[in-house]
């Protein structure tokens, strides 16, 4: 991002602007867009087109509203000085997607990245490539200066490879599996960014607990089916939950409220849903424990941690202020 371009240059309510067009161009093509989704991915319509298109429009309009609230602080410092720190935008931001929710990852890695300034470099998944570049599309259309959003797809060990691995990617951004974000890591750790912490989330296994009674009568499986293993006692399924390598959510039914506070405070999970499964909010971060982790928070205001570094700008003064 050159000093005096177009976006460096823009005013941040005016990218809040750009991103709620980008959200209403999406509501306007909604149907195309699921259809190409559908057809592309595998992925099934109506769920797309009835809630997925509408979270990944409120993930753009969730991050418009940030544009002009990404503030640094007054410091006081001992002595004649004003000191004060600045959010600065990292630059160029590679953001490698998988293929599971193709829609919905775009939105993931793009809004939070182009709210706080930087641009994006995003790399589809080779089996669903299209809605990217449909977004993309958009994007220009919405008036996106050229440059800010950018849609390279292509294979993993090449243009993945040669996203991730390149020296004026200044972050990158992973969503995918386990054994490629371990790729991703050592290939950032041989160039020149060495201190910089990937953002991401890995493969994960989320555990799900019913307390509350066995209900008595016939059912009709419709399918999937789950396998289903009996357990004692709180400590039991602390211990089972815990057991794995990853932690990205974790879900328990129960009327107890004792019981769901024990268990949200000692499982090791980034999302615990209680007498729930499975909702998200762009306002709430998202992100896991151990394995699944690579750095930080996605969605939420949490994420814009990524996406800025922090300077401080300390200015001597004549009088002590
Ligand atoms: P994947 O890791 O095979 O691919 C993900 C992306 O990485 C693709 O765009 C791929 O082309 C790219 N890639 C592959 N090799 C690369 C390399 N050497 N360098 C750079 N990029 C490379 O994953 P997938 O099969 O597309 O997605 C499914 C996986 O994603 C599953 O493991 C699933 O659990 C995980 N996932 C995790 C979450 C989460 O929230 N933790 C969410 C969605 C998917």
């Amino acid at each position: 991002m050159e000093f005096g371009s177009p976006w460096q240059q823009m005013d941040a309510s005016k990218r809040g602007v750009l991103l709620r067009k980008l959200a209403d161009l999406l509501e306007r093509d909604k149907l195309y867009l699921c259809s190409l989704e559908s057809l592309d991915s595998g992925k099934v319509f109506m769920p797309l087109y009835a809630f997925e298109s509408g979270f990944v429009a409120d993930m753009y309009r969730y991050f418009a509203g940030w544009t002009d609230k990404i503030q640094g602080r007054t410091i006081p410092i001992e002595g004649a000085y004003f000191c004060y720190t600045r959010h600065e935008p990292v630059g160029v931001c590679g953001q490698i997607i998988p293929w599971n929710f193709p829609m919905a990852m775009f939105a993931m890695k793009v809004a939070p990245a182009v709210a706080c300034g930087n641009t994006v470099v995003v790399k589809p998944a080779e089996q669903a490539t299209l809605s990217s570049l449909y977004m993309g599309k958009l994007a220009i259309e919405a008036g996106f200066p050229p440059g800010v959003i950018n849609v390279v797809p292509g294979f993993g060990q090449t243009a993945g490879a040669a996203l991730s691995s390149h020296p004026n990617v200044n972050k990158v951004s992973f969503t995918g599996s386990t054994q490629v974000g371990q790729a991703i890591m050592g290939a950032r750790a041989k160039i020149k960014f060495k201190n910089e912490k990937p953002l991401g989330r890995l493969g994960g296994k989320s555990h799900f607990f019913f307390f509350g009674k066995r209900r008595k009568g016939n059912f009709q499986i419709f399918g999937p089916v789950q396998s289903i293993m009996k357990f004692k006692d709180m400590e039991e399924i602390v211990a089972r939950a815990n057991d794995t390598k990853y932690g990205l959510a974790g879900a328990i039914f129960t009327e107890d409220i004792d019981t769901a506070m024990t268990f949200t405070s000692r499982v090791k999970a980034g999302t615990v849903w209680v007498n729930c499964y499975l909702p998200m909010s762009p306002a709430a971060p998202f992100g896991g424990f151990k394995m699944v982790l690579l750095l930080g928070r996605e969605l939420g205001e949490y994420c814009l941690q990524a996406y800025t570094e922090i300077k401080t700008v300390v200015m001597k003064t004549s009088v002590k202020l």
